[in-house]
């Protein structure tokens, strides 16, 4: 990370989340005059993503140029990250069931939602494919624009001598944005301090205190899942120290939080992955945006002890078998949701209808959902980087110390 005044960035970027809390709590509704620089900040965020992610992959892609090891760690790469992704949403089943945070509401039972089936595998798959790539890059369509740059990236290595030129030209501009990064960067301070203050000073300790125990059980799961899911998988696979990952995570885990969007982080992610853990860009801008896309324990894990806050808010049993199909519901659709800030929230809605639970419910969470998005995408976050880790310790690669 670039480095001011010799106080390097992280904490840089943790003292102005701290004066933010500060600054929230003490200055109240009017420190939403520094809520420009936060959606600045963001904004330079989003700037990076298309040419990076675009650029980063196509040169991830034809650098593993053989298409049997692309299909080996693409498929290492899916399963990893549905299989965290549902017990992600286990965790927060079994804390939903055992801190109970809705019992006791007694709501009134509102028309109960038709139950709506998960989004179908084929609705899902027809939806991987860009009829006009550039479509998909003016509109951000993240799956589409990774699906056009792998088949991009191969094809280049397809056309043999012909290609190369094409591999090296992304590759420039796949450097430039990284430097590009490194320049967004250097707001991040101020960019975290406005961020953290307006969301302190709209949601204040009062309005949270009636869904602390939704809270707890959101944020208790998030450290759950990340202490013991992904420090053992970083110790078993990379044979490396929770301390080693998070240390190496940490600017990553921390815009995440504030900024509450797993797409606007991944310019962060991949240079955790790549200067903090020595994890090579092969491994790294292949890995990395496929999980911004498709990867949301955290969000997956809200998703589940949110279904159980709610179904116990209006007193409605959930059956082992309703609990299950949560579990199928949130892995599909966290494939198709958006890392911006509140998709979670907006995939509740399915979820709940998929159980037949009212989807009133929605609005119950919705005074919290920052609050819980913030813990949620941190962990979205964290988790393609322990899979990126992971995958690339397993195919050989010497990590950083
Ligand atoms: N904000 C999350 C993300 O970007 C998605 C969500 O709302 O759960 O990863």
């Amino acid at each position: 990370m670039e480095e001011k005044k010799g106080i390097p960035l992280i904490w840089q970027i943790a003292i102005g989340f701290v004066l933010g809390i500060a600054a929230g709590a003490m200055v109240g509704p009017s420190i939403k005059i520094v809520e420009p620089i936060g959606k600045i900040f963001i904004t330079l965020l989003k700037m990076l993503i298309v040419p990076l992610v675009f650029s980063s992959l196509v040169v991830g892609t034809a650098s593993i140029g053989d298409p049997r090891s692309l299909g080996r760690i693409g498929g290492k790469t899916i399963f990893l990250y549905l299989a965290t992704t549902a017990i992600a949403i286990v965790i927060g089943l079994v804390l939903g069931n055992f801190i109970q945070p809705g019992v006791g509401m007694a709501l009134t039972d509102v028309a109960k939602a038709q139950p709506k089936a998960a989004p179908a595998i084929v609705d899902v798959l027809l939806d991987l494919f860009p009829g006009n790539p550039l479509k998909a890059i003016v509109d951000g369509n993240m799956l589409q624009l990774i699906v056009f740059a792998l088949f991009f990236g191969i094809s280049a290595i397809l056309a043999g001598e012909k290609g190369k030129p094409v591999v090296a030209f992304f590759d420039a501009v796949a450097e430039t944005m990284y430097k590009l990064t490194g320049l967004v960067m250097m707001v991040a301070p101020y960019g975290v301090f406005a961020l953290i203050a307006v969301t302190v000073s709209k949601y204040g300790i009062s309005v949270l205190a009636p869904f602390a125990k939704v809270i707890f059980a959101v944020y208790v799961g998030c450290a759950l899942h990340a202490i013991v899911m992904y420090s053992g998988l970083v110790r078993i696979f990379a044979g490396r120290s929770p301390l080693w990952f998070f240390s190496g995570a940490k600017e990553a885990m921390l815009t995440a939080f504030v900024t509450r969007s797993s797409s606007a982080t991944l310019p962060i992610s991949m240079r955790c992955a790549k200067e903090n853990m020595g994890i090579s860009e092969k491994i790294s801008s292949f890995v990395l945006p496929l999980g911004a896309t498709i990867n949301m324990d955290g969000t997956a894990l809200y998703q589940g002890v949110c279904a159980l806050f709610v179904a116990q808010a209006y007193g409605i049993p959930l059956s082992l078998g309703a609990q299950a199909n949560i579990v199928l519901t949130a892995t599909l659709a966290s494939i198709g949701t958006a890392g911006v800030p509140g998709a979670g929230l907006i995939m509740l809605t399915l979820v709940l209808t998929a159980v037949g639970l009212p989807i009133e419910g929605v609005a119950l969470v919705a005074g919290i959902d920052a609050v819980l998005d913030m813990a949620r995408t941190s962990i979205n976050v964290t988790g393609d980087i322990c899979v990126a880790s992971v995958v690339a310790a397993t195919e050989g690669e010497t990590l950083k110390d």
